[in-house]
């Protein structure tokens, strides 16, 4: 079987040569395993972060060994009680065609639901991040006019869906191509616009008018957070869940250089990780699933074959290739 190993840690923008494709055999399954084969893998920018050799939220990646993250992939073999062959399940070995689990770190997924790739997105991770930012991050109210950006991808294009669906007074999305934010429009964000196009305050400050924002959920940091600082209404809410803007930059930011506003307008900025929202996850599942049964909430994905280029499908997602869920098909 493949796997992808990390080679060296990137500098700055990551390059095919820090990864490496390296054959291995799979060992025996011991009680308790099971033996997947995937079918999808994730690459999340997050990723990113594990790739330098410092302490975050999450262990670094190590050199010379196995990347991971969320997949989906059929059970091939099982000493498991709890999987049998057959099931589909989602587990955190990804970036390998075959990966040997744990039955208790992986979760089987309700068949008949949605197609498996979802799990990973819509019905997964993502969407849980989008459902549980908005709702119990920023404490979105009917009525909050919404502003979010990476509004094209997995979690955004949840999050604006979500809070119309919701009732939000107006949804206000941001993205990087024209074709993205055409595509927003079509799933029924009241506004959106190129953030390359003009400063992004400008065209914040276009698309809210007097209303400025209630919530804005920030998947892009920088320049964007700043000018949700300057919109944002006093009591107003940032949900903090990305800083995309600097993933691959080697210097500090230079914005938002007006986190003092924040003060006078009583804001409430809050991080958060998706694995402290766990106990939401059942109530998301099943609102998404109603949601997305009654063509409420649509989910794109971008899908890229082959273990082969997963390099490529990461350091593209981190440039914006993706419109939707960035997925590799195994
Ligand atoms: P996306 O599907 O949104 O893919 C990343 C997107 O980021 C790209 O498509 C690109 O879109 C955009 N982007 C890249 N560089 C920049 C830049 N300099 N400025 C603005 N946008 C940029 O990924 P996810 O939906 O998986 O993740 C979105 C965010 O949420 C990330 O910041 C991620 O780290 C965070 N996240 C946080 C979690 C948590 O637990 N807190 C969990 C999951 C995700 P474009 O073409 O529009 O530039």
């Amino acid at each position: 079987t493949r796997e992808i190993h990390l080679a060296s840690r990137p500098e700055g923008r990551p390059a095919p040569e820090n990864f490496r494709m390296v054959h291995s055999d799979l060992p025996e399954l011991k009680d308790g395993q099971i033996l997947v084969e995937n079918r999808f893998m994730s690459v999340d920018p997050y990723m990113r972060g594990r790739m330098n050799d410092r302490k975050s939220y999450s262990a670094p990646f190590r050199l010379d060994a196995a990347l991971d993250g969320g997949a989906v992939g059929e059970v091939i073999a099982s000493r498991s009680g709890a999987h049998k062959v057959g099931d589909v399940v989602v587990h955190q070995l990804g970036w390998r065609e075959h990966a040997v689990v744990d039955g208790s770190a992986a979760s089987t997924v309700p068949a008949g639901l949605a197609p498996d790739s979802a799990f990973l997105g819509a019905l997964g991770m993502t969407g849980l991040t989008a459902y549980a930012g908005l709702l119990k991050v920023a404490e979105f109210k009917e009525g909050d006019v919404v502003f979010v950006s990476g509004a094209a991808g997995a979690v955004g294009s949840m999050v604006g869906q979500i809070a119309k669906a919701m009732g939000a007074g107006k949804v206000i999305g941001s993205a990087g191509s024209p074709e993205k934010v055409a595509r927003l429009l079509e799933l029924g964000f009241d506004a959106a616009f190129n953030y390359n196009d003009a400063p992004v305050v400008d065209q914040l400050r276009d698309a809210a008018g007097e209303r400025g924002i209630d919530v804005y959920f920030d998947n892009v940091g920088g320049d964007h957070l700043e000018a949700a600082l300057e919109m944002l209404n006093v009591g107003g809410r940032v949900a903090m869940c990305g800083a995309i803007a600097q993933y691959n930059s080697t210097e500090p930011p230079a914005a938002p250089r007006n986190l003092a506003v924040a003060i006078g307008k009583q804001l409430t900025l809050r991080g958060f990780l998706v694995g402290g929202q766990r106990a939401h996850a059942a109530e998301f599942r099943e609102k998404m699933a109603a949601w997305l049964a009654d063509g409420t909430v649509r989910y794109d994905e971008t899908i890229v074959d082959g273990l082969e280029n997963a390099a490529g499908a990461f350091i593209d997602l981190l440039e914006g290739a993706n419109t939707g869920k960035m997925l590799v098909r195994l």
